[in-house]
């Protein structure tokens, strides 16, 4: 897909979808080769998600790769100077800095590669995802299977009333949906974010990795 590459030139990857359309498994895999090509790769999560693990991301398939943890955008920039490939997952869960973040990276030489949801539970842009896709040199969508009728799922839908635009969970509360069988919550079309502290009320229901 990347074609030929001169040296010194570094660029942005976005891969988004719903939730369960293989973003971590894509990501993982892309970095796993990147390190068998012996290239120094540095790899970032936000400190919200820590469904499976504090220091791997974990794919729902249980793939796994270890991660550093970082509060904020800058973290990264600040972690990963040293680095050719820099990989980015729960990119939806950061502010605005991280496009910026991604940009400097970026224009620095590096390979950039950023997983995240392009849509919230809603069905709505969820940032700073839409400023990724515009910059990105390469964007790479990815479908789930519908739940109710087996199509191609691009929506995340929640299956417990919330109000708040973050609840961390799994398959216990969010189920992959097309078009077709996707609703919009009641609630509707307002924004109401929730403050990171809070969001972390739902306990996922997958049991956690254990790690190796
Ligand atoms: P994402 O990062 O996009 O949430 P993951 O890479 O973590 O996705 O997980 C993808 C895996 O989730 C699939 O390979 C499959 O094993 C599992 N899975 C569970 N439910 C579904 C679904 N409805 N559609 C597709 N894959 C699913
Ligand atoms: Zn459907």
């Amino acid at each position: 897909m990347v074609p030929i590459i001169q040296r010194n030139v570094g660029w942005i990857e976005v891969i988004c979808g719903c939730m369960f359309s293989g973003k971590s498994e894509e990501l993982i895999r892309r970095l796993k080769r990147a390190l068998i090509g012996r290239q120094k790769v540095s790899i970032f999560k936000p400190k919200i998600d820590n469904r499976y693990s504090k220091d791997h991301i974990v794919s729902h398939s249980e793939l796994k790769i270890h991660s550093e943890v970082v509060e904020n955008a800058r973290e990264i920039l600040e972690r990963s100077l040293e680095s050719q490939v820099v990989g980015i997952d729960e990119a939806q869960f950061f502010d605005n800095d991280l496009v910026e973040v991604c940009q400097k990276l970026a224009n620095m030489g590096k390979r950039v590669i950023v997983a995240g949801l392009d849509m919230d539970y809603r069905g709505i842009p969820f940032d700073p995802m839409p400023q990724l896709l515009a910059v990105a040199e390469y964007i790479y969508k990815l479908q789930a299977i519908c739940v109710i009728c087996g199509n191609p799922a691009t929506f995340t839908y929640r299956t417990i009333e919330d109000p708040n635009r973050v609840v961390v969970g799994a398959n216990n509360i969010y189920e992959a949906r097309c078009r077709n069988c996707f609703q919009a919550p009641p609630e509707g079309r307002k924004e109401k974010q929730a403050p990171a502290a809070q969001a972390e009320k739902v306990t996922p229901e997958t049991p956690p990795v254990e790690e190796s």
